[in-house]
């Protein structure tokens, strides 16, 4: 079966937390750790940038174009208040350049962050680049996580974004003395 093809955990029914959330909260079996972090392709998303303590994805799935999701790679995290000032700055950085790109690549008319973690309770950003009305599911308000959860995007679309957004992250590593 290709990564991209590998099942998601099944969604809770409306009214419950996913099974086995606590346990996932503490760290135990968390679906999020159970990620080969050091692969370019974990299922979900393709890797666009190693960051310092944490990977940046172009993500797979809804209808958003250029959606991202920069999950804390280092240990198992659920809470951003389980992290120290250097490890949260860190993270933090990792998500502003992430961010940066996205804009540079999309031009997008406002970029959305979102740390949830109300499926899967290891701490991971969402970044969501959103669009003029017309073309933006949601204007003027959040957007229905459906329209991020649910459907595949084309994959040709996300492997050639993918390889732009890795080229446009890697020059800004460089001009910024990073080299990874
Ligand atoms: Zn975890």
């Amino acid at each position: 079966m290709p990564d991209h093809a590998k099942p998601r955990p099944a969604p809770a029914p409306s009214g419950a937390w996913p099974e086995n959330f606590t346990g996932h909260r503490r760290g135990t079996n968390c679906p999020m750790c159970a990620n080969d972090f050091a692969a370019d392709d974990i299922g979900w998303g393709l890797l666009v940038r190693r960051g310092e303590v944490s990977n940046a994805y172009l993500w797979r799935s809804g209808q958003v174009r250029g959606y991202a999701v920069v999950i804390y790679a280092g240990r198992h995290v659920a809470e951003p208040t389980e992290l120290d000032e250097g490890e949260a700055a860190a993270f933090w950085r990792d998500v502003l350049a992430l961010g940066r790109a996205v804009e540079a690549f999309y031009e997008p008319l406002k970029m959305n962050y979102l740390l949830l973690g109300n499926q899967i309770p290891h701490a991971h950003w969402h970044c969501v680049p959103r669009r003029e009305a017309g073309t933006d599911p949601a204007p003027g308000g959040p957007l229905p996580f459906e329209v991020l959860d649910l459907g595949r995007q084309d994959e040709e679309q996300v492997q050639a974004d993918a390889r732009a957004l890795r080229q446009l992250l890697a020059d800004a590593d460089g001009r910024s003395g990073l080299q990874r």
